[in-house]
């Protein structure tokens, strides 16, 4: 599943080609945005939103392992934006067999979605329903919205594990697994600690951490993290510079203690047992 970062990043890019490109054909979809200009793209939580005249917006949701690949009219490989789950598809020639749609632009360039799994989803929805939906949601880490005075309101109504909450999509958007546990670990807080007993410092501490690892994140790239890292250097390099996140056996950073891995709420956690204390 790609993380916010891996998201902003294939968003970043594509707001750098798609806006002002106008809708020739769709294929495999039936979403009506033939004839409509792409005015603006961006990210909400995990969802790409590309804004389209006519007052609608296409909504995109990469889920497990949905990818958005930008071909120009000259089909150089250099020349493509790619995103998503990371595959051969990223550089093989398309569409191939995972493509569930493809948007042709008049200008010759293309877009498709591929997805394995078919989990991810394009939708097409009013623009005014769509902003009434955005205004009801949590904000983002990234978001001017997401303060120390929000992170510490959230926190201290719940006495649910620490982890737990920094990943409830419901209290704020984009937090995901392996950002969770570097962020945890940095602020060496223990990912089970009752999110209502952190003291004031803790808090503070772990909002540093959410906003430093998230934009480390960004800057990278977000995280190629799969059985294809690397293709052709066009995946993301979180990686290389994670935290804890699968570094079961290995030396903390902070305090050279060895990292454990056990399941929280059904997802993999590691941290530092010495100076992650409950
Ligand atoms: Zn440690």
């Amino acid at each position: 599943m790609p993380e916010l970062p891996e998201v902003e990043t294939v968003v970043q890019q594509l707001a750098s080609v798609l806006p002002g490109k106008v809708v020739a054909t769709e294929e495999l979809i039936d979403l009506d945005i033939v004839g409509r200009r792409i005015e603006r793209i961006y990210r909400k939580q995990k969802i790409i939103v590309v804004e389209l005249t006519g007052e609608v917006v296409l909504l995109v949701h990469l889920k497990m392992t949905g990818q958005l690949i930008y071909e120009d009219k000259n089909k150089k490989q250099k020349d493509r934006v790619v995103g998503g789950h990371p595959t051969s598809d990223w550089v093989g020639s398309l569409p191939s067999k995972h493509t569930r749609a493809i948007i042709s632009f008049k200008d010759g360039s293309k877009l498709f979605f591929n997805d394995q799994r078919k989990f991810g989803w394009l939708r097409l929805m009013d623009k005014s329903d769509w902003e009434k939906k955005v205004s009801a949601l949590p904000p983002d880490v990234v978001d001017v919205g997401f303060t120390l005075a929000y992170l510490t309101n959230v926190l201290a109504k719940s006495s649910r594990a620490v982890k737990l909450v920094i990943l409830d999509q419901a209290k704020m958007g984009g937090m995901g697994n392996i950002y969770a546990n570097d962020a945890l670990n940095i602020a060496k807080i223990h990912p089970k600690t009752p999110s209502n007993q952190l003291k004031t410092d803790a808090v503070k501490r772990l909002y540093a951490a959410m906003i430093r690892v998230i934009e480390a994140g960004i800057s990278a790239g977000g995280a190629s993290y799969s059985h294809f890292v690397g293709i052709e250097g066009q995946g993301g390099t979180y990686q290389d510079q994670f935290v804890v996140y699968d570094r079961e056996g290995k030396a903390c950073f902070n305090c050279g203690g060895v990292i454990k891995k056990i399941s929280l709420g059904g997802r993999g956690t590691y941290f530092c047992p010495n100076c992650q204390l409950q």
